[in-house]
């Protein structure tokens, strides 16, 4: 097939309620990166209106932060036939970046600082508690190693071998605890998860969780890069090769936050996909 052949549909959860914290420079990434190398690229907002056939329909999925109240509001609207379509697509593999808010409800629950615990759909094994509300929030740059075993080693491959260092900021109240879920990484500089375990995110089939907020992409396209390859290759069942782009700028930019955190990581290779 060639690459106008291929199409991309990127579901965006809650694009109104879920876009607190700047999630949607994520979706422009992948969308930006598809477009690029030719693919047609749909945004299908899942959000109120949605039906669980449009869930159903996307191939990868973006879900971003929210305020507790929205959280709230989200998961009165996930229930029934659109969670399970969701639960169905986690499961089967379809790849994601969900960040802060958005694993917190794919989690057991978030009991949110003031107000009711606020049930989850129970996907990742996890649970989240803010822990009041005069509790410090975490906020700040958080740069990570990824550990997850079968992540690491992909994009460990697309890097050339190269250690995937991945660098974001995180900004929560809400303290995630995991369960047997596998964390996505190990912190390197910041909070993570809970600012006490030293884990950050979860990675569960397909799905990237992470407190890291939407600039998460644009400062490692690889990773958009992975979630566009798996996505295709589990839409089009075959290989599928990306064809490089020019990340200079944002190689130049990890360089930038590496030096004024001052960390001495070699992450300036360029991927290879
Ligand atoms: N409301 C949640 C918290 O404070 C999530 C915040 C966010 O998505 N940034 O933990």
């Amino acid at each position: 097939m060639t690459n106008q052949q291929l199409e991309l549909n990127i579901g965006w959860l809650y694009p109104r309620l879920m876009s607190t914290y700047g999630d949607r420079g994520n979706v422009i990434v992948i969308e930006r990166r598809s477009l690029w190398r030719g693919f047609n690229v749909n945004i299908i907002p899942l959000d109120q209106n949605a039906t669980d056939t449009d869930i159903r329909g996307v191939d990868v999925i973006v879900g971003g932060g929210a305020q507790d109240r929205q959280q709230e509001i989200v998961m009165r609207d996930l229930q029934g036939a659109k969670a399970e379509a969701m639960r169905e697509k986690l499961e089967n593999g379809t790849p994601g970046v969900f960040t802060c808010g958005s694993p917190q409800l794919l989690g057991h629950y978030y009991e949110p600082g003031l107000g009711q615990r606020i049930e989850g759909l129970g996907i990742l094994d996890l649970v989240s508690v803010h822990p009041g509300e005069n509790t410090r929030r975490c906020i700040g740059n958080l740069v990570i190693e990824v550990t997850a075993s079968r992540l690491a080693k992909e994009l460990k491959e697309m890097l050339d071998g190269a250690t995937p260092y991945l660098i974001g900021f995180e900004n929560h109240g809400g303290r995630t605890r995991l369960g047997k879920v596998e964390a996505l990484g190990k912190v390197v500089y910041g909070l993570g998860n809970n600012g006490e375990d030293g884990t950050e995110g979860a990675f569960y089939q397909n799905a990237i969780a992470t407190y890291s907020h939407g600039p998460l992409l644009p400062k490692n396209p690889f990773v958009a890069d992975w979630l566009i390859k798996t996505a295709l290759q589990l839409k089009y069942q075959q290989e599928i090769s990306l064809s490089p782009l020019d990340d200079t700028l944002a190689m130049q930019g990890r360089e930038a936050m590496l030096k004024r955190l001052n960390l001495s990581l070699s992450t300036t290779v360029a991927a290879k996909v």
